[in-house]
């Protein structure tokens, strides 16, 4: 263990310097996107920002699902428990705020509370097993990215859900809302100079959705791991890349991520849902950016029985929540009023305080520099 730290130590201490190196030769101001909660995590947790030089500026990007999982659907699960159908929910959702209370219940924490018929669940198959038991109407909260949508679709596939539960998907795509963010930092004068792509969501996706990035905006992305040590060399990487006018997508955690990436996932997911436009919290509809079950599954769509799809939107974060603007990287939970006064992990305001992912979550629980100061004193600097 002991040895195990001390190399670590070595190697943390050679990154940060060939980090310091690259971005001296850069000479100017430079801003790296990242699209993963969990990459976040890992920045604040380990001190990373402190680690890097003053013209190296790291950002988070909406890349955590219960961020970005409008209001309106947390509306219609709230009311559903409230009607007394079992709502089964991921524990991170599980406090969830809503825009508009249903019955004075904002979540489906209140809900419970109030009486309403909430299970949480460590995963979709929990789901199936209970609700073979339950036999009345039930519905799931579909959450997540690419990377959860195998672990849905594999029990669609193999016609193990039952018909008596729905699935209400908010299923998302991270590749149309990291173009979304690409595109309004830059309308904002926020221009990203590189991005630290998703390891996990990459890893069922591969490498190549993420060509656009290079193409359309012109700046390099690694696809990174998410070992302090895998974001160190992911910083490093593109900033060498951009000192030698390299314009690519490459791959920091290739004993994971393949460009093809799972092909047996990809089919799946393929086979159970369909891509449609659908909303992001404080983003809008954006193109081709949500999955759906497809129409083989229909009888298990929440959406055909239970509630209307989202069809309209409206900005719906509560007032004076800047979590629209964390996730698009032009704004720090510290820049908001309510961080850690009205909006605790404990009683969260707005959603980006909710999940272990969320910016403002990670930022309150690890003070935004984290184990700054020891890594910095273990590793010498
Ligand atoms: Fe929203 Fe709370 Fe974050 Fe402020 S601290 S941006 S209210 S989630």
């Amino acid at each position: 263990m002991r040895e195990e730290r001390g190399e670590s130590r070595v190697i943390s201490s050679a990154l940060s310097e060939i980090i310091r190196e690259e971005a001296s030769k850069i000479g100017r101001k430079v801003r790296f996107m990242n699209f993963c909660g969990t990459h976040e995590w890992t920045t604040v947790h380990y001190g990373l920002r402190t680690l890097m030089p003053g013209n190296v500026e790291l950002v988070a990007g909406p890349g955590c699902p219960v961020c970005i999982t409008p209001s309106y659907y947390i509306e219609k699960a709230v009311e559903l428990a409230m009607r007394g159908i079992r709502v089964y929910s991921f524990g991170d959702a599980y406090k969830l705020p809503a825009l508009k209370p249903i019955n004075g219940a904002k979540s489906l924490s209140d809900a419970r509370s109030a009486g309403g018929n909430v299970s949480i669940v460590y995963s979709f198959l929990d789901a199936v097993q209970d609700a073979e038991e339950y036999r009345r109407d039930s519905v799931f909260l579909g959450i997540g990215f690419e990377t959860t949508a195998p672990s849905y679709a594999i029990l669609f596939y193999n016609n193990k859900v039952p018909r008596n539960l729905f699935f209400m998907s908010v299923l998302r795509l991270t590749p149309p809302a990291a173009r979304y963010a690409l595109e309004y930092g830059a309308s904002k004068g926020e221009k990203v100079d590189g991005v630290i792509a998703p390891g996990h969501v990459s890893a069922v996706i591969g490498s190549d959705p993420w060509i656009f990035i290079a193409k359309d905006f012109g700046i390099p992305a690694v696809i990174s791991g998410f070992e302090p040590i895998d974001v160190l060399v992911s910083v490093a990487m593109l900033l060498r890349m951009l000192n030698r006018g390299e314009v690519d997508v490459k791959i920091e955690y290739n004993r994971v991520v393949k460009p093809h990436g799972n092909i047996k996932a990809k089919e799946l997911i393929n086979r159970v849902f369909e891509e449609e436009d659908a909303s992001w919290r404080g983003l809008g509809f954006i193109e081709r950016s949500g999955l759906d079950l497809s129409d083989g599954f229909s009888d298990n769509n929440a959406f055909l029985h239970l509630v209307e799809k989202q069809k309209e939107w409206s900005y719906d974060m509560p007032p004076g929540c800047k979590c629209a603007e964390v996730v698009l990287g032009v704004a720090k939970p510290t820049d908001c009023p309510m961080f850690m006064k009205a909006c605790t992990p404990s009683n969260p305001f707005g959603p980006c305080m909710v999940s272990m992912e969320g910016t403002c979550a990670v930022w309150a629980r690890f003070g935004g520099g984290g184990l700054a100061d020891e890594v910095a004193r273990e590793i010498g600097i």
